[in-house]
């Protein structure tokens, strides 16, 4: 089997500041919560599913962030765009810090 969830976040940002398992949360949690959320059954799971999946996309928005500047990444890149290669952030978008950790060498 390919180790796809190893795979995407290799070598990123997200790596780097140990905050994949949030991306990995979303990516759990997303899922199941769209299917009853917009499926044709109205209901109180629909109205449940809704508001999880609200609160979802507030707390991926506001969780994510650099431990440098202290910028919200997802906030950020949502205002300024480029959040369609949030997932593969080699960096912070706001200050560049790229979070690593022998910088020395490299600079
Ligand atoms: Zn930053």
């Amino acid at each position: 089997m390919m180790r796809w969830r190893q795979a995407i976040w290799e070598g990123t940002w997200w790596q780097r500041t140990r905050q994949r398992w949030k991306l990995a949360l979303f990516l759990a949690l997303v899922v199941p919560l769209i299917i009853p959320a917009f499926g044709r059954h109205v209901g109180p799971e629909k109205i449940g599913a809704l508001l999880a999946l609200a609160v979802l996309l507030a707390w991926y928005f506001w969780a994510p962030r650099c431990y440098r500047c202290g910028t919200r990444v997802m906030w950020f890149l949502f205002r300024n765009g480029g959040w369609h290669n949030a997932w593969r952030l080699q960096q912070c978008p706001a200050c560049g810090d790229a979070a690593r950790e022998t910088d020395g060498a490299s600079q």
